[in-house]
This record gives structure tokens, C-alpha cells and sequence, in this order.
């Protein structure tokens, strides 16, 4: 079974240098033929293209994740920066950027100047995100709307089939994560379900959200095996039609040629 893991963060400090090498190739061993690593930062985002550079199955997103545009003193010049960090080859997208009105310690409206922005470069250079929505499905959905020519990838989706329905309609492909194999599971159980196949990828968030049964535990894309398990039996078709599906999916969305 060949996997594409469309979201992880493989430069967290949950990933001591000395151990990652044998983590990846245990994953690439796994049957995993792709990872996107995505930045929070401009830092991170340097890091992301770093590795992907050592790794032929890596490639980076680049962007400002919401909870760190308050950490950022001058916001033209990071965006400036972050478009020259765009050029990069191995860079299929912008992310992870978003909304997130779980925790407060960024204003709501400095996290949508800073997602609308993100947007309108990424429309500029016809580049596909990675969007964060934690607890802000109709602002993020309502953004979204208004960049018409935005195109990407809903990370560790959280919302309801119908918000995936309309997101679906606008552009985006819909990213299963681990937590679809959790016993209290419902929401992303109904839109693994529901979605067609043509619009799904499936994704660790390495080194978070491990599924069953390594719940609890640091994550990384060799589980990923049980999460594209969970949805297959949902659909109730054989794990490599998911896993062959989604990677054709993500291939394209992001450019990628084999
Ligand atoms: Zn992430």
C-alpha cells in the first residue's frame, strides 16, 4: 500500500535530530510515497525546505500559522520574505495558515488580515494552502469565498459534511486525520463517510493526533496504515483503494509528478 501524507511537522522538537532519520525511513519502508512537512513561521518554514532538501519523499509548505502573527513586528517584510521562500522548488504550498479561535492569545481580526493576505499570494502565484480551522468554520469558510481562484487542502478537517460539501464546491479537497478512528468520533466519521473519494487525503499532523491504537502516543506517518484502515471500512472498500485514491488526490492538488 503506497500512502501520501499531506500534513505533518516533522521539525517539531517532538523529534530529537538523532532519532528522525530512522522514524522517516520507517515510515518510507511503511509504504509512505509522500510527505508535505508545513511551517508555522518563517523559522519553521526555513526548516520545512531544509529537510525537504535531504529527503526526496519531503516537501514543505510555507506559511504563518494563527497563533503566530502576534509574535510578528513587521508584517510586509514577512510577507515579503515568505514569497521568497515560495521560489523554492520543493514548495507545492502555502501553510499552514487559518483560523484558530480556540485559544485567544491572537486577536481575531490580526489572524484574518494575516489568512486573507496569505490567500491573495497564494492566488497571485497559483499555489495551493494548507488551512488551518480550528473553531472558526464560517469565517474560515466565508475568506475562503472570497478568493476565488484559492485552491488547496483542509487540514485535519474538523467541521460537518455539509461545510465540506461547500468547500468541496469552492476548490478544496477535504484532509482526514487520526482522530477519525476515536471512540467519540462523529463528525469526521459522518464526512469520511460521505465525501467522494475524488476529494479526500488523508494526514498524520505528525507529531500530533495519533490515531487508535497509538493514541496518546508521538505520532508519524507510519501510522497513517491505521487511519486509511478506519476509513475503508466506513466506505467499506479495501484499504488500498483509499490509500491509492487519496495519493492520486494529493499528487495532483499539489503538482507533484511521480
Ligand atoms: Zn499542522
Amino acid at each position: 500500500m503506497r500512502i501520501f501524507d499531506a500534513h505533518a511537522h516533522y521539525n517539531d522538537a517532538a523529534f530529537p535530530p538523532e532519532e528522525l532519520d530512522s522514524v522517516l525511513k520507517n515510515a518510507f519502508s511503511s509504504g509512505v510515497t509522500h510527505i508535505i512537512n508545513a511551517g508555522t513561521d518563517i523559522e519553521t518554514s526555513k526548516e520545512s525546505i531544509a529537510l525537504a532538501g535531504e529527503y526526496a519523499e519531503i516537501y514543505a509548505a510555507v506559511g504563518i500559522y494563527p497563533h503566530e502573527c502576534i509574535k510578528i513586528a513587521d508584517k510586509n517584510a514577512t510577507l515579503d520574505e515568505l514569497r521568497s521562500l515560495l521560489k523554492h522548488d520543493k514548495v507545492v504550498s502555502l501553510g499552514e495558515i487559518g483560523l484558530d479561535y480556540h485559544y485567544d492569545d491572537t486577536p481575531k481580526e490580526m489572524q484574518k488580515e494575516f489568512f486573507d493576505a496569505q490567500l491573495s499570494i497564494a492566488e497571485e502565484l497559483g499555489i495551493p494552502v494548507e488551512i488551518h480551522d480550528r473553531e472558526a468554520h464560517g469565517d474560515t469558510l466565508d475568506i475562503l469565498k472570497a478568493h476565488k481562484n484559492a485552491r488547496g487542502l483542509m487540514h485535519s478537517y474538523s467541521g460537518s459534511y455539509e461545510t465540506a460539501k461547500e468547500l468541496i464546491g469552492i476548490g478544496f479537497i477535504i484532509s482526514i486525520s487520526g482522530p477519525v478512528t476515536f471512540k467519540n468520533a462523529r463528525q469526521s466519521v459522518e464526512v469520511a463517510e460521505r465525501i467522494p473519494l475524488e476529494f479526500m487525503a488523508v494526514e498524520t499532523d505528525s507529531p500530533y493526533l495519533s490515531p487508535v491504537p497509538k493514541r496518546g502516543t508521538r505520532n508519524d506517518s507510519s501510522n497513517l496504515v491505521y487511519t486509511v484502515g478506519k476509513i475503508a471500512e466506513l466506505r467499506n472498500v479495501a484499504p488500498e483503494v483509499i490509500a491509492e485514491t487519496t495519493r492520486k488526490n494529493a499528487l495532483t492538488l499539489f503538482g507533484i509528478k511521480e
